[in-house]
């Protein structure tokens, strides 16, 4: 079902443009330019579509790149660089600064899946393809994987994880919905974690339920993350694709206070989005980045070799498994032995949960001292979504540092910029547990200064890990 425009907001939107527009008015009016103009983005869209396809499957069909080749002269090398140098940390830094545009304006699996939908069968999403905890199950499984597999660095693994990603998408699309992404909403892996950065984006797609509910006739729209507009309040499940711009003259693309969300206690804080913060992106997400780097990891590996060798045990000390289910580019001298990839799920499912669950204790402990409605653990998890967000920027930009390093660039400016990130994470997140606590004033001084102190702990921890990576090990 595609838009019909509605003329009476668009009328009082170019009423208000003939004066000084406010800033508030002006983001209104991209909104709407946007909805006015779906065929340029549809368009835009499919070239997105195009450029993501020819650098996910042209690579692996490349040979491996020699010792001299560069960014700009070998295609593996460039692709690499496009697809985890720049554009994983620019849709994370987009969403947490503009909430989910890449998933609404520019997302080649979404629009694929979309588009197979609006000719496919139709049928309804079953019950259990809506688990609320798949995101969170996919977001793990592949992080995983990937690194078992060395996603960054080989095209082959490249194609098989985002290949596969969108063929699956496009096949969901196919089956279930009409003109839907029920794949985005139900089934991504990143939509948990686009979910969680997008609380605290200072952009958001805002609804006007009495302006809504007092408006005339329905104006036909399609929402393809099937968001009960009405109702959002969060702009977590909101792809920011500007469809319902100026519906009914109650919803606009507006700005507000990044910790709004987080602070209203009448926005649901939902178990999923808290466990997937702490244990994905904080817990599982962060131990993927650093294992690479870390000494213990390098320590125990060494260890157990040296004891196999000793008992003349050599099995897991072989190369043979196949390069889709561990790293293996003989040809290069990378291959992981059988005990590389039991090490490697060891230490970040392991290490991940070990950092998640020392992370949630703090929250427990916050909301068991608070003891005030909506002030409940998973809130007060909530308050680390900056300090997660600065985790998983700075995790990715890792690899855009060994790149750019790579091409012997001089990256001098990068413990600054990363002094400043965790920095600004960790303000964020203070103030966010700050502004909470403040909320519940008949609660005993004791109790909050407790509850904050509490909160104090998994911030100082995310910095200690960051902190031994970038500057210790
Ligand atoms: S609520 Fe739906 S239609 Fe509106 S901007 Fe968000 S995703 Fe698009």
């Amino acid at each position: 079902m595609e838009t019909v425009f509605p003329l009476r907001f668009y009328a009082s939107a170019s009423v208000a443009s003939t004066a000084a527009p406010s800033s508030g008015n002006r983001l209104a009016s991209i909104g709407l330019w946007l909805r006015r103009h779906r065929q340029r983005i549809a368009l835009m869209q499919w070239g997105v579509a195009l450029f993501y396809g020819a650098l996910v499957v042209l690579p692996a069909v490349l040979p491996l790149p020699s010792g001299d080749a560069h960014l700009w002269d070998n295609l593996r090398l460039f692709a690499q660089f496009v697809f985890w140098g720049l554009w994983w940390p620019g849709v994370m830094l987009a969403t947490v600064s503009l909430g989910r545009v890449w998933c609404g304006l520019f997302c080649p699996e979404g629009f694929l899946s979309e588009l197979a939908s609006r000719h496919g069968r139709g049928k309804a999403a079953p019950t259990w393809l809506k688990w609320r905890y798949w995101p969170f199950i996919a977001f793990v499984t592949t992080t995983i994987y990937g690194q078992l597999v060395s996603v960054y660095q080989y095209a082959e693994a490249a194609l098989l994880i985002l290949g596969g990603s969108t063929l699956v998408a496009v096949l969901v699309g196919f089956l279930y919905g009409h003109d839907k992404r029920v794949w985005c909403r139900y089934l991504c892996p990143a939509s948990g974690v686009f979910a969680i950065l997008a609380k605290i984006a200072p952009l958001h797609y805002k609804v006007d339920r009495a302006a809504w509910d007092h408006a005339g006739a329905e104006q036909p729209f399609n929402c393809p993350p099937l968001v009960d507009v009405r109702r959002m309040s969060s702009a977590s499940d909101c792809h920011a694709c500007a469809r319902c711009a100026g519906q009914r003259d109650a919803v606009q693309l507006a700005p507000r206070s990044p910790f709004a969300e987080i602070l209203r206690l009448d926005i649901p804080a939902r178990a999923t989005d808290a466990y997937t913060l702490i244990f994905g992106v904080m817990g599982i997400a962060t131990a993927a980045f650093q294992w690479t780097v870390s000494p213990w990891f390098l320590n125990l590996k060494m260890t157990l070799a040296t004891w196999l060798v000793e008992h003349e045990s050599y099995r897991l000390l072989d190369t043979d498994a196949p390069w889709w289910l561990l790293t293996h580019y003989p040809e290069v001298n990378d291959a992981f032995t059988w005990l590389d990839g039991i090490l490697v799920l060891t230490y970040l499912l392991g290490g991940g949960v070990l950092l998640g669950a020392l992370l949630l204790i703090a929250p427990h402990i916050a909301a068991r001292l608070m003891r005030h409605p909506g002030l409940d653990w998973k809130r007060f998890a909530l308050t680390l979504t900056p300090m997660g967000a600065a985790s998983v920027i700075l995790g990715l930009t890792m690899t855009t540092a060994t790149q750019l390093r790579g091409e012997h660039l001089l990256l001098l400016w990068l413990p600054h910029l990363r002094v400043a990130l965790l920095g600004a994470g960790v303000i964020a997140s203070l103030w966010l547990a700050f502004a909470l606590i403040r909320q519940a004033e008949k609660v005993k001084p004791l109790r909050r200064g407790g509850a904050f102190f509490a909160m104090t702990l998994p911030v100082a921890l995310m910095t200690g890990v960051w902190g031994l990576a970038f500057f210790v090990w």
